[in-house]
């Protein structure tokens, strides 16, 4: 995977039916393979200029049989995604055509790329920063214009920027102190090393502080439905999401799994998890079923306690509250087109409580608003900070963050600069890896190995 020397190819639009599916070749070969297989229509482009679109024909070489219509374009090096010589052929979408052209390219001498292989060149060749090229896989998988968002935001190199500023002030720290201790009796210009430190703290801290928010867009809120059987849990969920995909059953305990969804609420992802009843069960699918209710309630960012309304409080009810002491919680009281029974407003008195009525959707609307500003609470998101968002920068992140935390003990209490030096080293070497100046091979395998093929 690390070799740069293969002419590579892969499809590069996402499978299926499509306007238009675009095959792309990155290589020294890639011209020399192009020629072989497309006929331009013009016979005056017996030479094909760098950055012009040539319309024309996919040709079998063997059996001269057309294989698709196409427009073809050749962009010569390093004007590229990868730095290297790309082709683009723009196909006619459909999966037929797009896996004749591929098999001819390969016939041709092209090898099939890995998945993430043209990003990773892009990353090799000094074309992108590791975190923009992680960036470049967030924008595949976005989910919303606010994801989006972030994940640019990366990919123009915000977050590396900041990192790479952090990491100079502490690198020239490293610097300071080596050679203080290695030339003690030579003249060495002073440093405040306790201030240096201080403000490399003080920027990682606020870098990580963004980053819940940030984690919450590329990943999505996870939010649990939880309450006791036959409240209207699945019916909540349905509603919330326009259509039917839990099973709806009068029948208590139908809803055995956990059922996950996704849902854009006003530009905030959620996963929504609904879950089985969290009781005492002696059936051994419920009892797997209420496991995973729990792990869901673990997890989750936000809780729905689904109330009934038009019954009285149960015991079960108390029980299931009783277990979200330390969630953010939005009591649901439902079925409120019945006559209300329940004294909801004892359960969790400290929590939001909305009435919905699952079946025609009123209280909808109320529970959405609150939805959104559970998420907003608190952290009103600032358009200039950068949010770190991928969970391993935020990781390398809170290891320099320790990092520079014990390297400044060290230097208070004991002035030992051997010991602040280990430190700065560490970080350095964590922040280093959100770029991609310290990340090792398994590092890097890890990343790209997640992108899908032909990007
Ligand atoms: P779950 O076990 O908590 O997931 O509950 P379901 O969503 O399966 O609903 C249980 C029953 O309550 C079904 O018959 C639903 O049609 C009914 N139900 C759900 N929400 C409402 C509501 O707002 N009003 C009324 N009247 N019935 C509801």
């Amino acid at each position: 995977m690390w070799s740069l020397d293969d002419t590579i190819a892969a499809v590069s639009t996402p499978m299926g039916e499509g306007g238009i599916g675009i095959v792309r070749l990155s290589g020294s070969q890639a011209l020399a393979i192009l020629q072989k297989v497309f006929r331009p229509a013009s016979r005056g482009a017996s030479t094909l200029e760098s950055h012009r679109f040539y319309y024309g024909h996919v040709v079998d070489p063997e059996s001269t049989d057309p294989v698709d219509e196409v427009l073809a374009v050749w962009m010569g090096a390093p004007r590229t995604y990868t730095r290297q010589d790309v082709v683009e052929i723009h196909c006619h979408g459909g999966i037929v055509p797009l896996r004749q052209t591929l098999e001819l390219l390969l016939r041709s001498g092209a090898r099939l790329a890995q998945p993430g292989e043209f990003t990773l060149r892009a990353f090799l060749n000094g074309r992108v920063d590791l975190a923009q090229a992680e960036a470049v896989l967030d924008i595949v998988r976005a989910k919303t214009e606010v994801s989006l968002r972030v994940a640019l935001e990366q990919l123009d190199g915000r977050i590396s920027a900041q990192v790479r500023a952090i990491r100079s002030t502490l690198v020239a720290l490293l610097a300071h102190l080596e050679a203080s201790l290695d030339f003690p009796e030579d003249e060495i210009p002073s440093l405040d090393v306790s201030t240096a430190l201080t403000q490399a703290h003080t920027r990682l801290a606020a870098l990580l502080s963004q980053a819940g928010q940030g984690q919450i867009y590329r990943q999505g809120v996870r939010t649990a439905i939880v309450g006791r059987p036959n409240v209207g849990k699945s019916s909540l969920l349905n509603a919330l999401l326009g259509r039917d995909r839990a099973i709806v059953s009068p029948t208590p305990g139908t809803t055995r799994d956990t059922v996950e969804e996704s849902l854009n609420l006003r530009g905030v992802p959620l996963c929504l998890v609904d879950t089985a009843g969290i009781k005492a069960s002696a059936d051994p699918i419920e009892v797997l079923g209420i496991q995973r209710s729990h792990q869901a309630l673990t997890q989750a960012d936000l809780v729905l306690l689904v109330l009934d309304g038009s019954e009285a409080l149960q015991q079960e009810d108390l029980e299931i509250a009783g277990l979200l002491g330390n969630h953010t919680v939005i009591v649901t009281v439902n079925k409120m087109d019945l006559p209300r029974v329940a004294d909801a407003d004892s359960v969790l008195p400290n929590a939001r409580h909305i009435q919905t009525c699952a079946l025609t959707g009123a209280g909808l609307p109320d529970l959405e608003n609150a939805i959104v500003e559970c998420v907003f609470s608190g952290q009103v998101q600032t358009s200039d900070a950068p949010l770190v968002s991928n969970p391993r920068h935020c990781q390398a992140l809170r290891r320099a963050l320790d990092s520079v935390t014990l390297a400044q003990n060290a230097w208070q209490e004991r002035s030992e600069p051997e010991l602040v030096v280990v430190e700065l080293r560490a970080a350095a070497n964590a922040l280093g890896e959100i770029t991609g100046e310290s990340a090792g091979e398994d590092v890097l395998e890890a990343i790209f190995s997640s992108f899908c093929i032909g990007k």
